[in-house]
C-alpha cells in the first residue's frame, strides 16, 4: 500500500498479521503432488498437501485442485501406524490457521489462474490432527470457507475424514450443511481394528455403523470408507466379506490405499499382488472400491511425515 506513511506501516505491522502461517518447505512429487510445510505463529509445524486432478498441472489449465489441510498440531489418537500420532497431542488449530492453510497455497499460485478464479476446488480435511476433535474450529473455518463471501468451495466438495468420533458424527449430522464424510476403518471386524486403532476400544464398529446410519438418514449423497492396507495386519482375504458387508448397509465407496511406510514404525506396505488379491475379492464381492495409488508416497505424504521429519531436525541441532 503506496499511500500511507511508513511510521503507519510499521505501527500496522507490529499489531496486526495478515497470515497465521508461514511457508517453510515446499516439496513437489514427479507425479505433480505438493507438500506443504507451514509453520505456525508459535513455531509449531503443520502440513498441506495439493493434489491436483490431472498430471498435467504445471502450465496448463486442469480444472480440479485438491487441498489436503491440517487441524491439530500432533493427534491424541494414537492409531499405532501413523505418523500424526507418534509424539502425542500439541494444540487445536484455530479457524484461522485452518483457512490460513487455504489462502496461503492460493496466494503462491495466483498467477496460474486467470479470470479471478480460485485454484482449490475441493477440500479434504485428511492432514494432521483428528477434526472432529476440534469440531467448533473446523466447523468455524469449513463454514467460512464455503460462504460466497469467501472461498465459496461447495460443501458437498469438502470432505471430513474421522476415525470415528461417534458423538461428533451425530453433532455434524445435525448441522445443516452437506459436508462429506469420510471414514477411516482400516480393519472390518473389531478384532483388527482393535489392534491398530485404540479408538476402536471406545467406539466399537457397531457403534460406530450406528452413527454412520443416523449421519446418512440426514444428509444426501455417499459416504466413503478409508482403508489402508498394511502387510499382514488387515491385508487378508478374510476381511472382505466383513469389508463388503459394512459398505453394503452404509452405501459406503470403499478407497484402498497401500500404506505408505513410516520411518521408525515396523508397518509395511503389501506388494503388489496382495493388494491386487484384495481388491479382486472386493469387486468379486460387488463392492464398489477403488485402488488409490499414493501419489505423493515419494514425497512423504502420508500425514504427519514431513512435520516429523522437520521435528527430528530440529532435535538434532539441538534446538
Ligand atoms: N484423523 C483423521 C484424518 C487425518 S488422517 C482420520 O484418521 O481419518 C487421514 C488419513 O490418512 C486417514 O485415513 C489415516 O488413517 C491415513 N493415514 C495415516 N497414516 C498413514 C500412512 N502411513 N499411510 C497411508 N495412510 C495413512
Ligand atoms: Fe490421528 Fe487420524 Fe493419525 Fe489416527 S490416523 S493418529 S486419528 S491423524
Amino acid at each position: 500500500m503506496g499511500n500511507i506513511p511508513d511510521g503507519l506501516k510499521r505501527k500496522l505491522s507490529s499489531y496486526f498479521t495478515f497470515s497465521s502461517v508461514k511457508l517453510v518447505r515446499k516439496q513437489g512429487a514427479i507425479d505433480t503432488t505438493l507438500k506443504f510445510l507451514w509453520k505456525l505463529s508459535d513455531g509449531q509445524y503443520v502440513e498441506s498437501v495439493l493434489i491436483p486432478a490431472s498430471p498435467s498441472f504445471y502450465g496448463e489449465a486442469s480444472d480440479r485442485h485438491t487441498l489436503c489441510v491440517s487441524t491439530q498440531v500432533g493427534c491424541a489418537y494414537g492409531c499405532k501406524f501413523c505418523a500424526s500420532g507418534l509424539e502425542g497431542f500439541k494444540r487445536n488449530l484455530k479457524p484461522g490457521e485452518v483457512i490460513d492453510q487455504v489462502l496461503a497455497v492460493e496466494t503462491l499460485f495466483k498467477k496460474r489462474v486467470s479470470g479471478g478464479k480460485r485454484l482449490i476446488t475441493n477440500l479434504v480435511i485428511m492432514g494432521m490432527g483428528e477434526p472432529l476433535a476440534n469440531y467448533d474450529n473446523l466447523l468455524d473455518a469449513l463454514n467460512i470457507l464455503n460462504s460466497k463471501w469467501s472461498a465459496n468451495i461447495g460443501a458437498r466438495k469438502i470432505t471430513i475424514s474421522t476415525s470415528g468420533l461417534v458423538p461428533q458424527i451425530i453433532k455434524l449430522s445435525d448441522q445443516p450443511r452437506q459436508y462429506r464424510l469420510a471414514i477411516s476403518l482400516h480393519g472390518a471386524t473389531d478384532e483388527v481394528r482393535d489392534k491398530i486403532m485404540p479408538i476402536n476400544r471406545k467406539y466399537s464398529l457397531s457403534k460406530l455403523t450406528d452413527a454412520v446410519e443416523i449421519y446418512q438418514s440426514k444428509k444426501k449423497g455417499s459416504i466413503t470408507f478409508e482403508y489402508i492396507l498394511i502387510d499382514g495386519i488387515n491385508d487378508g482375504v478374510d476381511q472382505v466379506p466383513h469389508l463388503a458387508m459394512l459398505s453394503d448397509r452404509l452405501r459406503a465407496k470403499v478407497n484402498i490405499i497401500p500404506y505408505n511406510n513410516v520411518e521408525g514404525l515396523r508397518y509395511k506396505r503389501p506388494s503388489a499382488t496382495s493388494q491386487e488379491s484384495f481388491m479382486k475379492a472386493l469387486i468379486d464381492k460387488g463392492v464398489r472400491a477403488t485402488l488409490r495409488r499414493e501419489k505423493g508416497h515419494d514425497i512423504d505424504a502420508a500425514c504427519g511425515q514431513l512435520r516429523l521429519r522437520k521435528e527430528k531436525e530440529l532435535d538434532s541441532n539441538g534446538n
